[in-house]
């Protein structure tokens, strides 16, 4: 092994830093480099990059019920009762049957209630469940009941 920097053999040849080159000198020229062993110490420690906090907000969803969780807030009446109410599974052969019985087709009774003719026919069906509001018009035209109390 020869010291890269004056070319002299020597068994023990050191790695420095010289300038930024590495080279393999012998004890001599060591003192020319910079010891890699001691930058390794120095570099040891990994650079601590202050990562910025992360602020995780913890953000709840904000639920907002009408008149849910606000204790000066009342429910309407009115909501809480359609709430409570439910079609009667038989509705669309006590529709179809009191249509029948007034006489009326179901474009009629579709303009009467205002829905369209396509809805009433899948209600008859029971495709599809009227609201409450339709429910309603219903029973009073057809003076049916198919709104229940759950
Ligand atoms: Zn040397």
């Amino acid at each position: 092994m020869e010291c890269e920097l004056c070319g002299q053999k020597s068994e023990r040849l050191k790695k420095v830093k010289i300038d930024s080159a590495v080279m393999s000198v012998c004890p001599k020229c060591e003192k020319f480099g910079i010891p890699i062993e001691n930058m390794r110490v120095q570099s040891t420690s990994p650079p601590q990059k202050s990562t910025p906090p992360v602020f995780i907000h913890q953000i709840k969803p904000v639920q907002k019920i009408s008149g849910g969780n606000h204790p000066k807030s009342f429910r309407k009446k009115k909501d809480s009762d359609i709430e409570n109410l439910e079609i009667v599974p038989e509705f669309s052969d006590l529709i179809k049957s009191a249509r029948a019985k007034i006489g009326i087709s179901q474009d009629e009774m579709a303009d009467k209630i205002k829905e369209k003719r396509t809805v009433i026919s899948a209600i008859e069906r029971g495709s599809i469940k009227p609201d409450i509001k339709t429910a309603r018009k219903l029973e009073s035209l057809l003076n049916i009941s198919i709104v229940e109390k759950i």
